[in-house]
């Protein structure tokens, strides 16, 4: 064990030791991945370490340094070291965190690391938090948790009766929601035809105005999704005129943060953030902006009983039955699952309230410091208010020169970041989302974007 264990840690060492200058993207096409690692299935097995020296070698040009520092694609968000290594242990330890009879560590851990992050969002003390495997089923489980409480309040229990019949619950999102919120609607039963969309304004916000003639319309329980952090422009919807509205209406509000609700961990963005602790249920990941490795996204809901009536195996008619004891189970979908909490918790305890304010303090700057960058340059538009990590850049007003120089910027290799389409229109999407990601990184990746032009 300990052989291979120390040839893991070597291989791990190499890895993160090329990790600032390598090749941001991939250097293999899919056949030559194919050729690398595809063997015939042995009838006998294989030398561990040999095969953990194959891996290695087989993957390596198909791995993405999207831990790295000059990585800005999607929203990714690297691996602080302390949480590389609690995911180590985590793995080594192998616990089962589905009840606190299989891992009390770790459904201990998970209810320390709820209240930090409670205090952290500055949220209702009281709220319940689950440790889900990213965003998607944070969006998921608030969903589920929105629509026991919605239903609920009209008599009718869905966990037992079903949608079969139940009173028509209306479904509110922003023009600009994420996909996530679709797919988490398909998976509750409740289809995605009927979700009635509210405008969102040029930066992607939801338009108060625009929900508030809505919900005048509808009768009956309604779901609202609210998002913080637009993933194209990082734009944060009116929570407070957001949260007003809904609450007149006696809707359910929830808020898609997957990255923003970081922002409510730092007094800069206290403003941008406002209003948001008075939504029922809000969405996060960690391993984005936390910078803790994947898997590991976090929901969040003010009304613990419908969260845990949601998601509970038990009868929902119990008492919880073990006390002070947490049983995670009770606040996801998962039964078994990984000891998601270690590395969360290791990483905020080493960061602390300053560590994580200025890391996402640091980020905002970087997005800003390459919107002036690029800006500097008369063929680059930016299109988006830099207001969080997310800038929106397009090149000599055409679709087709950007497209190109995203590609370009790709297999330069400097950097990698990806393409959207905004406001009908393609566009380079920056963010800058990794704890190691310096100034120098921003002013060698805008410099490699410009030659690119
Ligand atoms: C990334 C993201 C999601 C999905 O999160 P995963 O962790 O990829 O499942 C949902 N909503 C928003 C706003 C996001 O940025």
């Amino acid at each position: 064990m300990r052989t291979l264990l120390d040839l893991a840690r070597d291989h791990a060492g190499d890895f993160l030791g090329q990790l600032p200058d390598r090749h941001v993207g991939a250097r293999a096409t899919r056949d030559e991945l194919v050729a690398a690692l595809k063997v015939p299935l042995s009838d006998d097995g294989e030398e561990p370490a040999g095969v953990l020296d194959a891996l290695v070698r087989g993957a390596d040009r198909g791995l993405i340094a999207c831990a790295g520092p000059r990585y800005f694609g999607f929203v990714i968000g690297g691996s602080l070291p302390v949480a590389l290594a609690a995911d180590w242990l985590t793995s080594t330890w192998d616990q089962n965190a589905g009840i606190y009879a299989t891992s009390p560590a770790a459904s201990v851990v998970e209810d320390v690391a709820r209240e930090w992050l409670l205090e952290l969002f500055d949220l209702p003390r009281s709220a319940s938090v689950g440790f889900v495997t990213g965003g998607q089923m944070a969006n998921f489980t608030a969903l589920a948790a929105a629509r026991h409480g919605v239903l609920r309040r009209v008599g009718w229990n869905v966990e037992e009766d079903g949608l079969t019949g139940a009173p028509p619950v209306h479904l509110v999102v922003s023009a600009a929601s994420h996909i996530t919120i679709h797919s988490s609607m398909r998976m509750l039963g409740f289809g995605t035809r009927s979700l009635r969309k509210v405008d969102a304004d040029d930066q992607g916000r939801m338009r108060a105005d625009s929900l508030r003639e809505l919900l005048a319309t509808l009768d009956g329980p309604v779901i609202v999704c609210a998002q913080a952090g637009n993933v194209n422009s990082g734009a944060v919807d009116p929570l407070r005129a957001i949260a007003m509205i809904a609450h007149e209406r006696n809707a359910w509000l929830h808020v898609d943060g997957a990255f923003g609700l970081w922002g409510r961990a730092t007094p800069s963005k206290r403003s941008l953030l406002e209003g948001c602790e008075w939504a029922d249920s809000w969405a996060n990941d960690a391993h984005k902006w936390l910078n803790v490795p994947y898997d590991s996204g976090i929901v969040i809901v003010r009304d613990s009983a419908s969260h845990r009536a949601a998601m509970t195996v038990s009868a929902e008619y119990l008492e919880q039955t073990s006390g002070a004891e947490r049983d995670n189970f009770d606040w996801v979908p998962e039964f078994s699952r990984r000891a998601r909490g270690f590395a969360i918790y290791a990483a905020i305890r080493t960061l602390g309230r300053r560590g994580i304010a200025a890391m996402i303090d640091g980020c905002c700057e970087r997005a800003l410091q390459f919107a002036e960058l690029l800006a500097r340059d008369p063929r680059v538009a930016i299109l988006n208010d830099v207001v969080l990590n997310q800038v929106l850049v397009r090149f000599g007003d055409s679709d087709e020169l950007t497209r190109d120089v995203i590609s370009r910027v790709q297999k330069e290799g400097t950097c990698w970041l990806a393409g959207t389409t905004w406001q009908r229109k393609a566009a380079m999407r920056i963010s800058v989302s990794n704890w190691s990601t310096t100034a120098e990184d921003v002013e060698k990746s805008a410099a490699a974007i410009l030659r690119c032009i």
